[in-house]
Order: C-alpha cells, then sequence, then structure tokens
C-alpha cells in the first residue's frame, strides 16, 4: 500500500535576533506563496533555541510585521523555547541507539566557533571516548556520529545535491557546551512534530541540510521537499541581518512584497495590488517557483 498522502504543510521560520528584514521577507514571501499554491497549511516558528543570541521584542516585531503583509498562520506560533523537552526526548532517543557521543574539544582546539560552510570538518579526536584522547579532559557537548555515508537530496530550485558529510561536515553537535541544543536537532524535531512537508528558505541553509537530512534518517522521521531561495546579501555579500544593519521594514507593505516578488524572479501583476490582500490574491495562483533562477546570492540595493 503508498504512504498516505501527507497534508501540505510549510513554515516560515525566523530566528527573533532582530525585526524582520527585506532578507527574510523574501523566505516568508517564497514559502507563503507555496504553501498556499499546494492548498496547504502555513506555520509560524520562532526559533529562539538559541537563546543568548535573541533579542526582546523582536518576536513581537517580527509577528506584527508578518500580519502587516498580509501572512496569516494556520496555528498559534510555536516557540522553540518551549520545546527542549521534545529536543532532549530525541536525544535521548538517539544516545540510547549508540549514535552520539561526548565530546571534550573546546573551540579553540577546533580553531573554529562552528562548522557552517567553508569551515573544517570535525576530526573526531573524542569518537573514541574522551578518555581515549588525554587525561583531564571533561564532557563540553554531544556530538552524532555521521557515517561514511553521503546524503544525496534534490532541492526543488537547486536541483541535485549530495555531501558526503564525514569529509565534509565531520561529527557535528547537537547539544553545546552551553547546555543549549544545536539549531539542527531543533529544526529537525519541530519539522517533524509539526507535519511540515515542505521547507522553503534561504540558500544559506543548502549545505545545512544534508545534516538535517541525516538526522531525519536517525530519528526516523519524514524528509519533507526542500526548495532554497537566493539569498538577499548586501553589497559586500554579507547576508542581509540586523547584526550587519539591515532596515527593519517600513513604508508600504505592498511595495515590499511586491520586491520580494521581483527578486524570486516572479512575473509582475499587470495592475499594481493596492493592498496585501489583493496582492497575495494575485500572487498564490502566480506562484512558479521553476522560475527562480539558480543563483545562491543577490545583493539588494541598501
Ligand atoms: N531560523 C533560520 C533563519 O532565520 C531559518 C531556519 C529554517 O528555515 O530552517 O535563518
Amino acid at each position: 500500500m503508498p504512504p498516505a498522502a501527507r497534508t501540505p504543510c510549510g513554515r516560515f521560520a525566523p530566528s527573533p535576533t532582530g525585526p524582520l528584514h527585506f532578507g527574510s521577507l523574501v523566505a516568508a514571501v517564497a514559502s507563503y506563496a507555496d504553501a498556499r499554491a499546494a492548498g496547504g497549511r502555513w506555520l509560524l516558528r520562532i526559533e529562539d533555541v538559541d537563546a543568548p543570541r535573541s533579542v526582546r521584542g523582536a518576536e513581537d516585531a517580527i509577528v506584527a510585521a508578518l500580519a502587516a503583509h498580509g501572512f496569516a498562520w494556520d496555528a498559534p506560533p510555536l516557540r522553540q523555547s518551549t520545546r527542549t523537552a521534545h529536543y532532549a526526548a530525541a536525544l535521548a532517543q538517539l544516545a540510547a541507539e549508540g549514535q552520539v557521543y561526548a565530546c571534550a574539544c573546546t573551540r579553540r582546539e577546533l580553531e573554529t566557533a562552528s562548522l557552517d560552510d567553508g569551515e573544517s570538518a570535525y576530526p573526531g579526536t573524542c569518537r573514541a571516548g574522551i578518555e581515549a584522547t588525554r587525561a583531564r579532559r571533561t564532557q563540553r557537548s554531544l556530538r552524532i556520529l555521521v557515517g561514511d555515508a553521503a546524503i544525496g537530496f534534490t532541492d526543488r530550485v537547486f536541483g541535485a545535491q549530495r555531501q558526503a558529510l564525514g569529509p565534509a561536515i565531520g561529527d557535528f553537535v547537537l547539544q553545546r557546551a552551553d547546555g543549549w541544543f544545536a539549531y539542527h536537532l531543533a529544526v529537525v524535531v519541530d519539522d517533524a512534530w509539526s507535519g511540515v512537508t515542505s521547507v522553503v528558505r534561504g540558500a544559506d541553509l543548502l549545505a545545512s541540510t544534508p545534516r538535517q537530512i541525516h538526522l531525519q534518517r536517525a530519528l526516523r522521521v519524514p524528509t519533507p521537499e526542500y526548495l532554497h531561495v537566493p539569498l538577499a546579501v548586501d553589497r559586500h555579500g554579507r547576508k542581509l541581518s540586523k547584526q550587519q544593519g539591515a532596515a527593519p521594514l517600513a513604508g508600504d507593505p505592498c511595495e515590499a512584497l511586491l520586491a520580494a516578488w521581483t527578486f524570486l524572479d516572479q512575473p509582475a501583476p499587470l495592475a499594481r495590488p493596492r493592498t496585501v490582500a489583493q496582492f497575495w490574491a494575485y500572487a498564490v495562483p502566480a506562484w512558479q517557483p521553476s522560475r527562480i533562477a539558480i543563483d545562491r546570492a543577490r545583493s539588494v540595493p541598501a
């Protein structure tokens, strides 16, 4: 018997590090148009798992800006800060199956602050046990074994992707030295729990996707479809973000929606919408992700 079809479900998952800016609006527009065009649900998740980076008041500002731009979510926003029991349960499951180990390596020892794009892979120093490495080292983080598998998936814009996790990333952190659960674990647990079938987000996360698929397989939860959209960057090639001084969205919401729509290579409406409701009435049936050019980053005027 074929597996039961899952109800289409998309989501937007902003980190509350500042108010909504043009870059985050692009991801929101793409995920919303895609979910609604599929007749699906759309959820909002506040990614405050990294509480030290979260900015007070940012969540309210994001929610207000989304509402002003005509977004409507189908369930109360899910806050990652309320979900630690779920992350702990997933970690316990992986640990019980022998897929997780304690790591004593410090950032300084690894010479990198994290293992994102372009940084070196974790060499597996503590894989055989902390005691096996050197005396007087204590557990700092928990890592998952990645083994030898290469993870492949087909992105709806970027096409076939493949990454050998071992050489590219190495065993990655699920719980950090400060006790916080890692973003990858939280995203995978939450997407599965919410029944998300389609992940639409910025191309800065394309290289993170194999890690998330590895976790989905380890936790035996379904893998959603992925669609990554070009990342909005400033003229120095940096991701727009509050920390880099990206301007919060101000002015006419319709104009901002149309600018995001154009950024996503979508066809302009013949008549300019006057309200956000008119914009969405046009945009949802007009959404054509196949028009999005394969472009990891695009600069936007300051
Ligand atoms: N919280 C991430 C961000 O703001 C998005 C994560 C995701 O969509 O999976 O960049």
